[in-house]
């Protein structure tokens, strides 16, 4: 009897010092919860979704930043970009022939894609709309050719806006057709480019046309270009899809298409290709 007494007494005061453990752990969570920092009470901005330093508006994912690349070492991507060549393998992209999807005969060696003899331009298999596209690439070394017959390729967003890819070291061409040009509309605003077989980057952040239901264009594309980390356009607006001796016109497209890289005759290669879809912020 006595015993029972003693055990349901040492059995109540474990009971208690549990449950205040408890009581406390829960106490001791809420103190380490971080404090959600802000205001409810201030002027609406003007979309009227949002108050000033408004504490219940979601903050942005979190991006791992990739690392950049230099004349020896090939960068990484973000955390949440796709990445399309990886120095490995042509799996993300093909070729058409006939308007068919056939692989690509571009070649990969040194962890580079390069635009092979008469292997025609190459696609992304996955379509895009707005973008932040980072590429490198570098024009054939010993130089050849002259104008737009050295080192010429092309970054032609949705196989339709190109933003020039040619060797314009110490290589003049009509100005709308040298390297970072959107090709045929508007010069870069300068020539950052490097000498022929040293590697170099377009950061180009691309919004895509809108049409509407009649397939009218409503907007037009604007692209916002950086070669080697120099700005060459300022979110420009594009006049129409490329075109050669004539004026850019806009036709209806769908809101993504592949990303093109052009076979234009010369072996320039390719690395470090990777893409971030743009989704409107809040
Ligand atoms: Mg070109």
């Amino acid at each position: 009897m006595l015993n029972r007494v003693v055990l349901n007494k040492f059995a109540i005061g474990v009971s208690i010092v549990l449950s205040a453990g408890l009581a406390l752990a829960v106490f001791a969570a809420d103190a380490a919860k971080p404090k959600k920092e802000g205001f409810t009470d201030t002027p609406m901005e003007p979309d009227g979704k949002w108050h000033v330093h408004d504490s219940e508006r979601p903050n942005p994912p979190i991006v791992t930043p990739g690392t950049c690349s230099t004349q020896d070492k090939v960068g990484t991507a973000p955390s949440d970009a796709i990445v399309l060549f990886d120095g490995k393998d042509l799996s993300h992209w093909q070729s058409t022939v006939k308007g068919q999807a056939v692989a690509p005969k571009w070649k990969v060696e040194d962890g580079c894609m390069v635009a092979e003899k008469g292997a025609g331009s190459v696609f992304s298999k996955e379509p895009f709309g707005d973008m932040q596209l980072h590429i490198e690439w570098s024009a054939p070394t010993p130089a050849a050719g002259n104008g737009q017959g050295r080192g010429n390729s092309g970054v032609i967003i949705m196989g339709k806006y190109e933003v020039q890819v040619l060797d314009s070291y110490d290589n003049v061409t009509y100005a709308d057709g040298q390297a970072g040009a959107v090709y045929g509309q508007y010069p870069p605003l300068v020539n950052a480019c490097r000498k022929p077989g040293e590697w170099q980057s377009y950061d180009i952040i691309f919004e895509a046309p809108k049409f509407d239901a009649d397939k009218k264009l409503v907007k037009p594309a604007y692209v916002t270009v950086l070669h080697n980390g120099v700005l060459l356009h300022n979110h420009r607006q594009i006049i129409g899809a490329m075109a050669y001796k004539k004026l850019a016109t806009y036709s209806f497209h769908e809101p993504e298409l592949p990303l093109m890289l052009q076979f234009h005759g010369n072996p320039v290669r390719y690395r470090n290709i990777w893409v971030r879809k743009l989704d409107k912020a809040e």
